[in-house]
């Protein structure tokens, strides 16, 4: 899915996806450079980031891409750098999307460097990223951070990835005060449910492992990433104009309330 016919939300505007050259991330750089954005993608890897380039140029998208892993301040800046035009415009919006989830298992027993490793990811760098980018988003623009639904029941054997996205929601409300007074820019959260991308696909891709699971989802399936997409776009447009500080579950109605 791209964008809906006539939707041109995004026209001329400047949107930095981090972690955006698979799954989550790709789809919602694909759906705002189609709704007339240019999009800077980036990722880890530089043969990964060429690759999306290549594939959303040839669909006739507006992209630009750089390597960024997020927990290195170098890249972080190349990233600024490349989406402000060296530091000579401002961009419209910024989604951080990036996470890792290293370890499976008791909660209590996850090791000192792993814990570390989690919430430098998954939580301090979306904070970086926004001290790194607030002098840098326009007026009226955005801030989206990628939770997840796990957030909301924390427990092994995802236990610290969990709680790492708890703490997002907390960030998005803690930033959504401070952005408004900077600059009247919204600051908000999507928690996706179980969503097929290759991160998750331990909970989807085996039918009987995913049959217990589905339980668990009012609408019994997993969710694709382009139904992400939307509900970012969404959020990051004119539409969603009087939500800030919110986290909206995408979730086909799984467990969600802390
Ligand atoms: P994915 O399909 O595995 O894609 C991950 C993307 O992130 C790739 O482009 C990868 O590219 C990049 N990446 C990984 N670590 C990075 C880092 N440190 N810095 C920069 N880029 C990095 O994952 P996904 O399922 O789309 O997940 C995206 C987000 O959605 C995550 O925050 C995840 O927690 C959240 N989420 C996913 C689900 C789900 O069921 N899939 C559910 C809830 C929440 P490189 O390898 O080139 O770096």
């Amino acid at each position: 899915m791209t964008s809906k016919e006539g939707c041109n939300r995004f026209k001329n505007q400047v949107v930095v996806v981090t972690a955006s050259t698979d799954g989550i991330g790709f789809a919602i750089a694909r759906r705002i450079a189609s709704e007339g954005a240019v999009v800077v993608i980036s990722s880890r890897c530089k043969a990964n980031v060429d690759e999306a380039v290549k594939k959303l140029e040839s669909e006739g998208l507006n992209v630009k891409g750089v390597q960024c892993h997020v927990g290195n301040k170098e890249e972080r800046m190349d990233l600024l750098r490349t989406a402000t035009n060296n530091f000579k415009e401002k961009i419209d919006c910024l989604i951080s999307n990036a996470a890792v989830s290293p370890y499976a298992g008791p909660t209590v027993d996850t090791p000192e460097p792993i814990f570390d490793k989690i919430f430098e990811t998954n939580l301090k760098s979306s904070f970086l990223l926004t001290q790194d980018f607030r002098d840098w988003i326009k007026p009226n623009g955005n801030i989206l951070y990628i939770s997840s639904y796990i957030g909301y029941t924390p427990r092994q054997p995802l236990g610290v990835y969990a709680i790492s996205k708890t703490a997002l929601f907390g960030l998005t409300r803690a930033i959504a005060h401070d952005m408004w007074q900077q600059g009247k820019i919204r600051v908000n959260c999507i928690a996706p449910g179980i969503i097929q991308t290759r991160f998750s696909e331990v909970i989807w891709k085996d039918e009987e492992t995913f049959e217990d699971i589905k339980k668990e989802i009012i609408m019994e399936r997993a969710g694709r990433s382009e139904e992400i997409a939307g509900a970012a776009a969404f959020l990051c447009s004119s539409d969603g104009s009087y939500v800030t500080g919110e986290t909206l579950v995408v979730g086909g109605g799984v467990t969600s309330r802390l």
